[in-house]
């Protein structure tokens, strides 16, 4: 039998492949070239397949296709815990957008570089991202190994990133044609949402999509007041507004969904628009609860995102899945809605076309090399029947040992392999003094 040599072959107790019949396989194995994987199967019958350069054995691990945080603003991670427990709108005209204006390059920085630390130490390897003067995240993704699709927010106001509308698309195509080529980043265009721009913004960024090829994201129908606002502003509900504009297709991934008419689950089941459910974002701004099992039986595309460390608190996938699936429960007063296994899915393969990478979210052969492994000796996961049950209802993102992203190790125990982590605990408190002087000088006016 002929041997193909491989990069690193690594072997543990348990491998969650996600692959298209769920497979799970008892003292498994990953072997990986380059960014990539090469082959994955039980140990006994790889271990004949592959002459690897360098050989790890994890044996208590599980290993599973690292977590894909579908909507964050990892830039606006300085924001957590600075605003907590106000309704949506007050919260970001009183102490948001006040903030924003005021914020620089560097903060954007400390707040990025950050979010990617903690979604790398919660297993995250993918996040999608919107906020102001991307450069700043790119670079955050650049140093620490993560992956990311990132939209420089497109508002009618001017941002820290441009005067004007046309200005903000150029900074998007720019960005785009820096960064086509990068192993980890992709681009996405970025409109904020209904509230916060226009028609032409709207329509005018969507093209741009479509020139570039890119995917197109939006926040949508988040709240019953963001309903009721567009209705007053534009006639029509979110959805409505969307759909008269042309804008639902494959290539939107809508963030939210909360205030949805089974006629607009039906649309989106027909225009095969991606929904992102952030559980508890909406949960903490009392948003109210989207409909995702509905959704699910409709066959809507449905992926998970934690949102922005300002209305979560925290950009842990693991306990994002947990929410997602006892939210439904209660609102279904239904047990059988959002199973482990389905919640699983959106945290991981079902979320890679729509964020602009085709091959992440499972460990398949010729899949990115996106793997993470999780202790399972922690209390928390002995002992073990059912690994998604766990993943789902018992992890809480603390058991991750180990991130690696395109086929490089990022972290492992406790070490950020891409930055200097003791430094951003240093620049962490200088933020925060930053943020309470601004406060203070906003709420003197
Ligand atoms: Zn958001």
């Amino acid at each position: 039998m002929t041997m193909t040599t491989c990069d690193l072959y690594i072997r543990a107790d348990v491998v969650v492949t996600q692959n298209d019949t769920r497979e799970v396989i008892e003292d498994g194995a990953v072997a990986i070239s380059g960014n990539e994987i090469v082959g994955v199967g039980p140990h006994e019958r790889l271990r004949g397949a592959f002459a690897p350069v360098e050989t790890r054995h994890l044996a208590r691990r599980l290993l599973m296709p690292g977590l894909i945080n579908s909507h964050t603003h990892a830039g606006m991670t300085y924001f957590r815990g600075a605003a907590d427990d106000l309704p949506l709108m007050q919260w970001l005209t009183d102490h948001i957008w006040p903030i924003e204006r005021a914020v620089t390059t560097e903060i954007i920085h400390f707040g990025a570089l950050l979010g990617c630390a903690e979604m790398l130490r919660s297993g995250t390897t993918t996040f999608c991202d919107m906020y102001l003067v991307e450069d700043e995240t790119a670079r955050a993704v650049d140093d620490s190994g993560i992956r990311a699709t990132l939209g420089e927010g497109i508002f009618v106001f001017p941002s820290p990133a441009y005067q004007n509308v046309q200005e903000a698309y150029e900074v998007v195509a720019d960005f785009h044609r820096r960064h086509k080529d990068h192993e980890r980043i992709a681009t996405i265009v970025s409109p904020h949402g209904v509230y916060t721009t226009t028609k032409e913004i709207l329509t005018d960024s969507y093209a741009l999509a479509e020139r570039l090829d890119l995917p197109w994201q939006i926040h949508l129908a988040e709240s019953e007041s963001e309903t009721a606002q567009c209705l007053e502003q534009w006639g029509k509900r979110p959805v409505a507004y969307l759909e008269s504009l042309g804008l639902l297709s494959e290539r939107s991934l809508l963030h939210h969904c909360v205030d949805l008419t089974d006629e607009e689950i039906a649309l989106f089941a027909d225009r095969k628009v991606n929904v992102v459910h952030n559980p508890e974002s909406n949960m903490k701004l009392a948003s109210g609860t989207a409909r995702t099992q509905a959704l699910t039986e409709a066959g809507v595309s449905l992926l998970l995102g934690t949102d922005g460390a300002a209305s979560n608190n925290n950009l842990n996938m693991f306990t994002e899945m947990t929410s997602a699936a006892l939210v439904q429960k209660a609102l279904r007063m239904d047990p059988t809605a959002m199973s482990a296994q389905t919640v699983l899915d959106m945290a991981t393969r079902n979320a890679g076309g729509a964020l602009g990478w085709n091959r992440i979210g499972q460990l398949v052969p010729g899949f990115a090399a996106d793997i993470i492994a999780l202790d399972l000796d922690s209390p928390n996961m002995l002992p073990l029947y059912t690994p998604s049950s766990h993943l789902v209802y018992a992890a809480t993102g603390l058991e991750v040992v180990m991130t690696m992203v395109a086929g490089r190790i990022v972290y492992e125990e406790g070490r950020f392999m891409g930055f200097d982590y003791p430094a951003l605990v240093e620049e962490a408190a200088r933020v925060a003094a930053w943020l309470v002087e601004q406060k203070k000088s906003a709420a003197k006016g």
